[in-house]
């Protein structure tokens, strides 16, 4: 068994309502099991592409899938929900990042970990914080690594979720 982070975001559509139902067939399909949900947030969009804010949380639970097992579920669940890869960074309907596996280091073509851009990301950091207070990036904490970036776009959402 492994402990497995996830980042989850939508910027298409009802991207509340997406990022919602993902997190019940989770529950449902039990490929993953003692699954933790952070609050919801919207953030503003990074990378300079112009387009609505997202809706972001991150997910931690613990799986019996090899890395590259998980990457195709995860990646079969955003076919579902109609992702279609166009701009990069751009809109998406449903993107699902695998943050961290156990503290893995791995680079592949379809799969690095921890995601690379992770530790630079708030919208990352600050829901996986919320359910994993403990959990370190490459030997810092994510607090630490939240210390070193600009967080102020985003926002957490009391009442969705
Ligand atoms: P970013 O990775 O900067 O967040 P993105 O999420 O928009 O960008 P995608 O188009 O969703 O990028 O993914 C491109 C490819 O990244 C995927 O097809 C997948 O093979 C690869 N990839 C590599 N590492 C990871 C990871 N840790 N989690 C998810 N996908 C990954
Ligand atoms: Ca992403
Ligand atoms: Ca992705």
């Amino acid at each position: 068994m492994k402990r497995v982070s996830l980042s989850l975001g939508a910027n298409v559509g009802d991207a509340a309502e997406t990022l919602r139902n993902v997190v019940s067939e989770l529950f449902v399909e039990e490929k993953i099991f003692d699954i933790q949900v952070s609050a919801m947030y919207e953030t503003l969009p990074v990378g300079g592409v112009e387009q609505p804010n997202f809706y972001n949380i991150a997910i931690t639970a613990m799986s019996e899938l090899e890395p590259l097992e998980l990457l195709d579920y995860v990646q079969e669940i955003e076919a579902r929900y109609g992702r279609e890869r166009t701009t990069h960074w751009g809109p998406r309907t449903l993107d699902i990042d695998i943050v961290d596996i156990d503290g893995m280091t791995l680079t592949t073509s379809r799969l690095t970990l921890p995601h690379p851009e992770a530790t630079k990301r708030a919208f990352v950091l600050i829901p996986l914080l919320e359910i994993a207070p403990k959990m370190n990036i490459a030997g810092r904490s994510l607090k630490e690594w939240l210390s070193d970036i600009e967080s102020s776009g985003v926002t957490k959402l009391e009442d969705e979720m």
